[in-house]
C-alpha cells in the first residue's frame, strides 16, 4: 500500500505493507488524514518513533470480524490499550501502561491507504457530518478532555494561550460551557478566525488581562508556561495542553506562593468531541483547513504545515470518495 513513513527521513512509499487483521481489531481504508503538531515533533525524534505517520483520519471499514462495522464511514480513537489491567477496567485505557498509539508508538498510523484499530476504539461518523469535519474529532476530543477534567460552572474567566490549531479549538470548546473566553496570540490573521461564539481574543503576552480562574496553555513554546503562571490568579488552575518544549527550565515559584493547580490534558473521547460536532455544526472547523495535498506529496505537505501561517493541512489520501 502507499504510507508516509518516517525513519530517520520522511518518505513516501508505494510498497509498504498493509496491516494484518488481528483479533479484535478493525482495519480501515483511509480516506483522509489531517497532519498535528506531534507528527512536526515525531519527525524531530520525539519519542523515536518509526512506522506510518499520522493519528487523525476519517476513513471506511475494510474489514472486520464483527460484520456490523463493515462499510460504515469511522474514525478510531488512537490509544490501543490491553483492556485488562486497572486502568482499562476503569474506562482509561488511555493511561494503560502497556497501550500502543496510533502513528506514536510501536503502531503503524493513518498516513496511508490503510490503518488498524481495535473495534472498540471506532465511533460512527453520521451522515450529516462531512470528511473535513470528522477529520477534527481526534484534536476536538483532544479540547474536550479539559471539560471532562475540570468541573466548570460557567461564570470562570478563562484565558486560551497559542493561536496555533489546539489553542483555537480549546478555545471554541471552552467557550461552549464558559462564557468569559479570551484568545492569547501573536497571529492577528488566526486570531481573526478564531474570533466565534463570544470569544475575545488579544494580540500579544502582556495587557491581555490578568487574574484568569483557569488558563490554558496551549503555545506549544515554552514560555507559555512562565506566561500561563503571570495571567492566573491565586488558587487558579493553569491546564497544560502542550506536549512539547517542557524540558526547558521553568522557574516554579509562582506555583507554590499562589497555590495554583496545575492539571496536565492530553487525549479524549471521541465520543465527546463526536457530540460536540453534533450540538455545534456551525463550530467554523473548516476555516481551521489552510491546505490540502495528496499523499504522495507528504514531505511538501510536511514542509508546509511547519509554516508559521499554515493551521490544519490535510491529506488527501483515497481522492475518489470525498463527502
Ligand atoms: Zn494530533
Ligand atoms: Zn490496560
Amino acid at each position: 500500500m502507499r504510507a508516509v513513513v518516517w525513519n530517520g527521513e520522511l518518505r513516501f512509499m508505494a510498497d509498504y505493507p498493509a496491516p494484518t487483521i488481528r483479533p479484535g481489531w478493525a482495519r480501515i481504508r483511509v480516506k483522509t488524514a489531517g497532519i498535528c503538531r506531534t507528527d512536526m515533533e515525531l519527525t524531530k525524534g520525539y519519542l523515536g518513533f518509526s512506522g506510518v505517520l499520522g493519528h487523525e483520519f476519517v476513513g471506511t471499514v475494510d474489514s472486520c470480524e464483527d460484520f456490523r462495522w463493515v462499510g460504515k464511514r469511522v474514525a478510531g480513537e488512537i490509544n490501543a490499550a490491553c483492556g485488562q489491567c486497572a486502568f482499562c477496567r476503569s474506562g482509561l485505557g488511555r493511561h494503560c501502561p502497556d497501550r500502543v498509539t496510533l502513528g506514536i508508538d510501536r503502531l503503524d498510523g493513518c498516513m496511508a491507504d490503510f490503518c488498524a484499530v481495535p473495534i472498540s476504539n471506532l465511533v460512527e461518523i453520521p451522515e450529516e457530518i462531512s470528511d473535513d469535519r470528522a477529520v477534527f474529532i481526534e484534536p476536538l476530543s483532544a479540547a474536550c478532555e479539559i471539560l471532562e477534567q475540570l468541573s466548570l460552572n460557567g461564570s470562570e474567566r478563562v484565558i486560551v494561550l497559542g493561536d496555533g490549531r489546539l489553542g483555537i479549538l480549546c478555545a471554541w470548546v471552552l467557550s461552549t460551557v464558559v462564557a468569559d473566553v479570551t484568545l492569547v496570540g501573536r497571529h492577528p490573521e488566526k486570531l481573526e478566525l478564531a474570533a466565534w461564539n463570544g470569544i475575545k481574543t488579544c494580540h500579544g503576552g502582556s495587557g491581555c488581562g490578568s487574574g484568569s480562574d483557569i488558563v490554558v496553555e496551549a503555545t506549544g513554546s515554552a514560555v507559555g508556561l512562565a506566561e500561563a503562571m503571570a495571567l492566573c490568579r491565586p488558587r487558579g488552575v493553569i491546564v497544560l495542553k502542550s506536549t512539547v518544549a517542557l524540558s526547558a527550565a521553568v522557574n516554579l515559584t509562582p506555583v507554590v506562593i499562589h497555590e495554583l493547580t496545575v492539571v496536565g490534558s492530553r487525549c479524549g473521547r471521541f465520543q465527546d468531541g463526536l457530540t460536540l460536532l453534533m450540538q455545534h455544526p456551525d463550530m467554523p472547523l473548516e476555516s481551521l483547513i489552510t491546505d490540502r495535498f495528496p499523499l504522495e506529496a507528504a514531505p511538501a505537505a510536511f514542509e508546509q504545515a511547519a509554516r508559521h501561517s499554515s493551521l490544519k493541512i490535510l491529506l488527501v489520501v483515497d481522492r475518489h470518495s470525498e463527502k
